[in-house]
Formats: C-alpha cells, structure tokens, sequence
C-alpha cells in the first residue's frame, strides 16, 4: 500500500501530541479529488483544535490544516471540469446546502456546517482529499506557499469588515494585533475599502511592518493611553468600525475606541470567552456588536482574486517543512509572528 506522510494527533494536549506519522495515501470517493499539497499554512484553529475539543468532537487520530494549496493528484468518480496536474487551493466550509441559510447564501451560519482539516482530514500531510465542489483555481500570479497564507485570513477579514461591518469609503477602523494573520489582511481591505486605518501592536519593529501595509496610524498598545491615541487619531471622535478577534482581553477597549453609532465586529475569543459588559455604554451610545464566521465560497474567490492582480499581498513571517509542525504551533502560542507561518510540504 502506498503510504505518506502526515502530521497528526491521537489525543489532545501540548504540542508534543503532534506525530508525524506514515499514513495510507487516501482514495477520492464520488464527487472527490487528491490533492497533493504543496503548502499548508497554520491557523489559531490548528492549535485550538489540538489543545481540546472546545468547539465539538472532532474524529481522533486526526490531521489538522485548512489553508491549502498544491496539484489536482487523482480524480474521483462523477467529476467535470477539474483534471489531475489542475493546480487548486480550496473553500475549506463543507455546508448541508439544504437548510434555509445555505438556500440563502448564508453558508457560514449553516447548522450542519464542517471544516476540513477539523471534521475531516485536512493538509498539514502530503495528499488529501477535496471535494470537487470546495476546490478554487489557484490564483496564478501567487507561488504555492502565498497561496495557502490567505484564505482563512483573508476570506474572515473580508467577512468581518465589509459583509458583515459593511466598512464604507470615507469610515476610519480599528484593527487591533496587526501582526496576526486576519489583522494583517484587514488591514489591506479597510484601505482597498476606502477607509482610514488605525492599527495597534506591541513592538516598534511590528509597527514599522504595520505601516508598510497601509495603516494610517499605528498605536503601541503597551502605553497605557493607546486607547486615547486611537480616538486622538479621529479627531477625538472615535472610530466607525473596530474589528476585534482576540476576545474577552480586548472587547472593553474595542469598545471605549468607537464613536457614537459604532460597530464593534467580532470572530474569536481565544484570549477568554466571557466578558463582563456594561449595558447602558451600548445603548447611551448606540454601539452594535456583529458577529461574523469564517467567509463564503465567493467572498473566497474575490479576495484571492484580489490577491492576484495585487491588491492584497500575502503576509508570510515563515516558511518552515512539515517536520517542524510543532515549531509552528509554538510560534501561533507565543504570537512570535507578523502574519503566516506557512508550511511548506512539496
Ligand atoms: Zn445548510
């Protein structure tokens, strides 16, 4: 039988779980195709997925990854349009398509939706399986390793900022922790948007790399006024739109940045899930708190289409080989980043 390599996990736990183990190549099924993937790029659902079943079981041993790009490897039966050698990245939302959000488009509010690479085996190995329906033409102009660095992050922050915060032209936004991969992505739409970006981060250098991305101002959110440095910077009247993925450590001065009628947009709560809010600021205010989850199989198309012709750039801070997985999760832990760490795999 012929067999590849794959990182996986029989158990949740610290990052010594994680094996790299020789696995069976597997077989595409009706309406399925192998892939063989060139780059796999991590995300925080990587290592919340494998510290513990906090967002529902998933199947044991199990091979995380969700940002993939490589070449079509072998096609299932009933497939038109898609030939071995294609080369692909993919929707990685696996929805029922008969519920009444996915018949209105709706598709990341599905009840029965999926994640590869969380329900089923995803692309931190070398083939894994895709169903015709989720793969997207690799945009042409970007390597393998660029490619797998933007769909989640690029597809939530376009989610986040413009279908769901509906960011105008002419809005200013705050983006809190630019140097994580969604910060740095919505970065670039808010500007490609029209709006005026003000970015926080922790470091000088960090700031620096904020800035070549397009922020307008960038605060240090280790001063102990960054808060009124991100209003200052609206002309003392706070900001239309802040965008928060951090979550409870963050959410009451996301508040405090925003300006009367202002929406605070929300996915992720890996710093804490509960928050303690005070009511009357919400409403003596007029605020809005907007939920978003991940983004739609067009919102994809259109920002890797973006990608390609320029506008959006990949932020990639490193390349590591699939023998440093754990190396990888560790740099997510400790947020010794500034956008990607991309697992480069053939
Ligand atoms: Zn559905």
């Amino acid at each position: 039988m012929k067999t590849m390599l794959a990182a996986r996990f029989h158990e949740h736990g610290e990052r010594d779980v994680i094996q790299l183990e020789h696995v069976p190549v597997p077989q595409p099924g009706s309406g399925e195709v192998r892939v063989k993937v060139h780059a796999c790029a991590l995300n925080w659902l990587d290592v919340g997925i494998r510290r513990g079943p906090q967002f529902g079981a998933v199947p044991l041993p199990l091979t995380t990854g969700v940002d993939i790009s490589g070449l079509i490897d072998e096609i299932g039966a009933d497939i038109t349009g898609w030939s071995p050698g294609d080369a692909v990245t993919m929707y990685s939302l696996v929805t029922c398509g008969e519920c009444e959000f996915c018949r209105a488009g709706e598709v990341t509010v599905c009840p029965q939706h999926q994640i590869i690479g969380e329900h089923m085996a995803g692309g931190l190995a070398e083939y894994m399986l895709v169903p015709a329906r989720n793969l997207i033409p690799k945009p042409a102009n970007l390597s393998h390793v660029e490619v797998a660095a933007l769909p989640v992050v690029a597809g939530t922050a376009w989610h986040m900022l413009i279908t769901v915060a509906r960011l105008a032209a002419g809005e200013s936004v705050f983006i809190p922790g630019a140097g994580g991969g969604v910060a740095s992505m919505g970065i670039q739409i808010a500007k490609h948007a029209g709006a005026k970006v003000i970015a926080s981060t922790s470091t000088p250098e960090k700031m620096a790399q904020a800035s070549e991305l397009g922020a307008d101002h960038i605060v240090n959110y280790r001063d102990a006024d960054w808060v009124e440095q991100v209003i200052a910077a609206t002309g003392g009247r706070g900001v239309d739109v802040a965008q928060d993925l951090v979550g409870a450590a963050t959410w009451a001065d996301s508040l405090r940045t925003l300006a009367r009628n202002g929406r605070m947009v929300v996915c992720g709560s890996h710093s804490g899930r509960e928050f303690n809010l005070r009511i009357p600021q919400i409403y003596h205010r007029q605020l809005s708190i907007l939920g978003a989850n991940g983004a739609t199989y067009n919102e994809l198309c259109q920002v890797l289409d973006l990608a390609n012709q320029g506008a959006l750039r990949p932020v990639i801070d490193r390349v590591l080989p699939l023998s440093e997985i754990r190396e990888g999760h560790r740099i997510l832990e400790e947020h010794d980043h500034f956008g990607k760490v991309v697992m480069q795999i053939a």
